[in-house]
């Protein structure tokens, strides 16, 4: 929970208590919104290991049961 807010702008790792930017000073992102670019990321990586989970299933598992 103690990451640093990083500068959109300028990548400037800033103090939490920062609202704006130390180098560039512009706004920080809120918290709220790191969290949820955070989630966004995972959820992206957790759709390419389905994707990869499927096309090995496709060729790994028999096309037809007779
Ligand atoms: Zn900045």
């Amino acid at each position: 929970m103690n990451a640093q807010p990083v500068c959109l702008y300028c990548q400037q790792a800033n103090p939490t208590d920062e609202s704006e930017c130390r180098q560039c000073g512009m706004p920080l992102p809120a918290e709220a919104a790191l969290a949820g670019e955070r989630r966004l990321r995972r959820f992206g990586w957790f759709c390419v290991g389905l994707t990869i989970f499927c096309i090995v299933m496709f060729f790994w598992l028999p096309r037809s049961i007779v």
